[in-house]
């Protein structure tokens, strides 16, 4: 039997964390066991979908290494409604399902609470199709729905407990439940895996398979994601957009890897591993069941590491995107016609070990390329204090007359200007720092005065001395 494996989601929104978790975890399962991935989108909420989300989903897959070409699909769920409407037609006329038209209210006033479940009071009416009829699944009364699944067990209901749910609306169109079975069935699905989430439809969607005739997937519910304060990540809270991620600068391999440890570990106490080494270890049966803590401080990590492993030209590569704006990163606060490609390059070792996402190379490099630096007043107030002024004219009489201009001479000059004052080096520098690049923080002073150069370096510390008169 080849195994089958899907990915389902459905185009409502930005692609979600957990999702691009989930459809990586179908695909190395697929690949490990020869298998084939197939890519559905689940089209049929014709009010909630639009077009650019499927869109999304399918370059945010091909971002993480699910590249279109590479599986099959995708298939769109609202292509198979003729299918749908026939499994529906099935189940009514071999009397697994029945029609009802009964309001919420209705039940509520039989039943007396609001609270109970639909309680069977049509099953045997013998109410047939038309407007306003919903059809329901004749629940089995007695007996247990086993699922087997590979991460949970065999988590088991009592049949008598699942209502007599519905499986096509009043208008006639099959709901999700059915919807997803039939599609599954007719893609010849072997294993379902997926969110936790879905776990009370599975005993639901089981006996619509039994009702159907084919046997059911084997199921693997993965754990929800969830965020600090343990609550399931949520896209009105939480930032759970991949593509969200994507665009701050975190890069496809820290990303995927980090993704993969939500709920599994590769052997020994590694946590960042090549991706071969996930695809040769993950084992979908040792997914933990708990819940999964999406810790975004820790993929920031897991992210500077990825980063400060590149080949210098692959960062330099990498951060492109940001250095001209590209797709749905803003551009930077310079022109391009002042972006100097070599100065880049030179600054770029210092820059590299110093982020944990890639966005963060605008702050750090605009002062090479904007005409004059973007003073962050806070930074400037907190710096510039009684002796900035003598301690900047010292320095630029110093640094006009420097020969060579070059990091270690820019330092043992300004070291000595400090020195001559009392001061350490690191309270030297920090007046020049925020007078040529306007901020207290980034990459190392003189190297960054080295690429600068004299002329530029010297205007701007001519022009903080001014505004301190
Ligand atoms: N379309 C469903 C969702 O996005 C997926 C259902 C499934 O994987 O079975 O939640």
């Amino acid at each position: 039997m080849t195994v089958r494996v899907r990915f389902a989601p459905s185009p409502t929104g930005m692609f979600h964390v957990g999702g691009a978790r989930s459809a990586l975890q179908n695909w190395i399962y697929a690949k490990q066991q020869g298998g084939v991935f197939v890519l559905r989108i689940e089209d049929t909420d014709a009010a909630r979908n639009k077009p650019e989300w499927t869109e999304g989903i399918l370059s945010a897959l091909d971002w993480i290494g699910i590249s279109r070409g590479s599986y099959e699909g995708p298939y769109f769920q609202s292509a198979n409604a003729g299918e749908h409407r026939a499994a529906a037609t099935r189940l009514y006329e071999s009397g697994r399902a029945y029609y009802c038209d009964c309001t919420r209210e209705d039940v509520q006033a039989r039943t007396g609470s609001q609270y109970q479940g639909y309680d069977g009071y049509h099953r045997d009416l013998g109410l047939g199709p038309g407007p306003g009829h919903a059809l329901r699944f004749r629940t089995p009364d007695e007996g247990l729905t086993v699922v087997v699944d590979l991460i949970r067990g065999e988590p088991t209901f009592e049949n008598k407990l699942i209502e007599d749910f519905v499986i096509a609306r009043g208008d006639g169109s099959p709901v999700f439940l059915l919807a997803n079975v039939v599609d599954d069935m007719t893609m010849g699905i072997t294993h379902v895996i997926r969110a936790e989430e879905h776990l009370p439809n599975t005993p639901k969607q089981q006996l619509l398979w039994d009702a159907l005739g084919v046997k059911p997937p084997v199921w693997a519910h993965v754990p929800v994601v969830v965020n600090e304060k343990r609550q399931k990540l949520s896209k009105r809270r939480d930032k759970v957009a991949l593509e969200a991620y994507r665009d701050e600068g975190y890069l496809a391999g820290a990303m995927r890897n980090y993704l993969m440890l939500l709920g599994w570990a590769p052997s020994g106490d590694r946590e960042i591993v090549p991706w071969s080494v996930i695809e040769d270890e993950f084992r979908l049966e040792e997914v933990n069941p708990s819940p999964a803590f999406f810790d975004e401080k820790k993929l920031r990590a897991f992210n500077g590491e990825y980063i400060r492993a590149l080949p210098v030209s692959e960062f330099v590569d990498a951060c492109q995107p940001w250095l001209t704006g590209t797709g749905t990163i803003a551009p930077p606060p310079w022109q391009p016609e002042e972006f100097d490609a070599d100065a880049f390059a030179a600054v770029a070792p210092l820059a590299q070990t110093r982020l944990a996402v890639l966005s963060e190379i605008v702050p750090n490099v605009d002062f090479l390329f904007l005409a004059s630096p973007l003073i962050d007043e806070a930074a400037w107030t907190k710096t510039m204090k009684d002796g900035s002024a003598d301690l900047l004219d010292a320095a630029i009489a110093a640094f006009e007359a420097l020969e060579p201009w070059d990091a270690e001479s820019l330092k043992s000059t300004l070291e000595a200007v400090g020195a001559e004052r009392g001061l350490k080096l690191g309270k030297t520098q920090a007046p020049v720092r925020v007078a040529v690049t306007g901020r207290t923080v980034g990459l190392p002073l003189f190297e960054s005065l080295e690429v600068l150069g004299r002329e530029r370096t010297l205007t701007r510390m001519r022009a903080a001395r001014l505004r301190l008169v």
